[in-house]
């Protein structure tokens, strides 16, 4: 077996150490929460890490690959300066994601070098790691269902792979907690109950309207993580979820 972890990380810029360090910042667990899980990836001997993210150009209907020798991350809008850091890309996992007859109406390439800020946060906190490989995917404009189908054939390319591979996906839940708070905890609380319960019906074949309206990054990206783990025996611990500033943030982890 060669997945070997699974992480739903948030991507607050707050938690990054210069905004974090003057205090604009009351995400405390959430920091703590994201460096404990990133400490577990640095021990955890993977060698390549799929990072999976709703930020950036999206296809309409097919997940996006990035494909560049490496990748360097811009959080300077943010005030750090950790995009001097390069993420080596995978080409062999990247080359069997894309073999075989199943992808051409799954898969798109695109040829950017920057990661998106969704991305780059959690990264960041592992920057220290060495010669840890990246394949950044971006979700689609396609349904929820189609990325949970998405999560499954992913997750037989890494089986079939013969490196230690673990999984980042990357979301914020609703954006509306200051403008629509009943509407935002309604839906965080679907995205909760379902984690909790291991039952993911509501998030497969979701209320579109309420998805809407919460404003979310992170549905897409869990449910391919989810679908990942599909045929996997594993427990779901809910490390932290925090509001702040209007926004939900779940920072969860998929022990197996
Ligand atoms: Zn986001």
């Amino acid at each position: 077996m060669s997945l070997v972890l699974a992480h739903y990380l948030p991507h607050p810029p707050t938690i990054l150490a210069p905004l974090r360090d003057h205090g604009q910042s009351s995400l405390t667990a959430t920091a703590e929460a994201v460096k404990e899980l990133t400490a577990k990836i640095k021990n955890s001997g993977i060698t390549t890490l799929v990072v999976i993210s709703a930020h950036g150009e999206r296809d309409p209907k097919k997940i996006t690959m990035l494909t560049h020798e490496s990748f360097r991350t811009d959080l300077l809008r943010f005030g750090d300066l950790s995009e001097y850091k390069l993420w080596p890309f995978n080409w062999n996992l990247a080359a069997e994601l894309q073999a075989g007859t199943e992808t051409s109406h799954r898969l798109v390439v695109s040829d950017e070098d920057v990661l998106d800020y969704g991305t780059a946060i959690p990264l960041t906190f592992l920057s220290t790691i060495e010669n840890l490989k990246v394949v950044p995917l971006r979700v689609s404009g396609a349904s929820e269902e189609e990325h949970w189908h998405f999560g499954s054939f992913l997750k037989d390319k890494i089986m079939d792979f013969d490196e230690r591979v673990g999984i980042v996906a990357t979301g914020n839940l609703s954006h509306i907690h200051l403008d629509e708070s009943e509407v935002a905890r309604r839906y965080d609380n679907t995205v909760l109950a379902a984690l909790r319960a291991a039952q993911y019906n509501d998030l497969i074949a979701p209320d579109t309207d309420l998805v809407t309206t919460a404003k979310t990054c992170g549905l897409k990206p869990l449910l391919i993580l989810l679908g990942a783990l599909k045929g996997v025996k594993y427990e779901t611990e809910i490390v932290t979820y925090e509001i702040d500033s209007g926004i939900g943030y779940l920072t969860a982890e998929f022990i197996f």
